[in-house]
C-alpha cells in the first residue's frame, strides 16, 4: 500500500479545495457552501490523522469494521465521521452508534433498526438517501419515484434527521452528462420536504457537481492517491 507523507497529503487537500473553490466561484456559489468529505476506505488510521492535523475533519468510510477499528485507533481526534457504504440490516446497531452521518439509506427497514438503535445521549443520526438515479438494476438506492415516499416515513421517526440525497452516478462521457445526472438528483431534492443536503460528486466527478448544486462531495482517490483492490 502506498502510503503519501504529509506534505504530499497537504498538497492533494490543498488542490481538492482550489478545486471546490474555484468551480464555486465559476457557478456563483459560496465555496462554504461545498463540504468536503474525505473518503479514507481501504487507507490505514495514519494517514487518517495526518489528514486530519491538515484541517480536515469529516472522513467518510465503507465498510463498517474496518471503521470501527479505525475509529478505535483514533478516538483521540474529533473526527465527524461518515458512513458511506452499503448498509447490511444487522450492522445497524454499530453504525447508529459510531457515526454522525450516513449516506446510503435507502429504504424504511434499514432507517427504522438506525433510529431505534440510536443511543440515546447522542443527537438524532444525520441521514442522506441514496438515490438510484440512472435506475441501474446492479446498483443500490432508492427509485426516483420512490424518494417522496420513502422520505415521508423516514421524517416521522424520532432519531433520524433527514438531511438529503446521495447519489453514485454510472459513469458518463462528458461535463454535460455528468452535469445532467446531477442535475436530475437536485430537482428532485428540491421537491422533498425537509431536505438541505447533496451528497454526490467524486474524485472524477466533482466540478459537474458543485455546478449542479451538490453540498458535500466525497473525494477518495483525489486527496489520498490511488486505493489497493
Ligand atoms: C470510494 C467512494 C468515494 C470516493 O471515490 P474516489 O473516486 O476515490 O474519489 C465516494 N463515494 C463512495 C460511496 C465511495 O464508495
Amino acid at each position: 500500500m502506498m502510503n503519501l507523507s504529509k506534505e504530499q497529503l497537504k498538497d492533494n487537500l490543498h488542490k481538492v479545495q482550489d478545486t471546490i473553490g474555484q468551480m464555486a466561484s465559476k457557478c456563483h456559489r459560496q465555496p462554504k457552501q461545498v463540504h468536503l468529505l474525505a473518503v479514507s476506505k481501504k487507507k490505514p488510521a495514519e494517514q487518517i490523522r495526518l489528514a486530519f492535523e491538515l484541517g480536515q475533519k469529516a472522513f467518510g468510510e465503507n465498510y463498517l469494521q474496518e471503521a470501527l477499528d479505525k475509529q478505535q485507533l483514533l478516538f483521540d481526534l474529533g473526527i465527524e465521521w461518515h458512513f458511506i457504504g452499503p448498509i447490511q440490516s444487522n450492522k445497524t446497531r454499530d453504525i447508529s452508534a459510531n457515526f454522525s452521518w450516513v449516506h446510503s439509506v435507502d429504504r424504511l427497514k434499514v432507517a427504522k433498526r438506525l433510529s431505534d438503535q440510536r443511543p440515546a445521549h447522542l443527537p438524532p443520526l444525520n441521514v442522506c438517501l441514496q438515490v438510484n438515479i440512472d435506475n441501474e438494476a446492479s446498483k443500490a438506492g432508492v427509485a426516483p419515484d420512490q424518494v417522496l415516499e420513502l422520505a415521508n416515513n423516514i421524517m416521522a421517526l424520532p432519531n433520524l434527521k433527514l438531511r438529503g440525497l446521495m447519489a453514485i452516478p454510472a459513469p458518463k462521457e462528458s461535463f454535460k452528462e455528468q452535469f445532467e445526472t446531477f442535475k436530475r438528483v437536485h430537482d428532485i431534492m428540491q421537491k422533498t420536504p425537509e431536505m438541505d443536503t447533496l451528497s454526490m460528486g467524486m474524485s472524477g466527478d466533482m466540478e459537474a457537481a458543485i455546478a449542479a448544486g451538490t453540498t458535500i462531495v466525497r473525494v477518495g482517490t483525489a486527496i489520498f492517491g490511488q486505493r489497493d483492490i
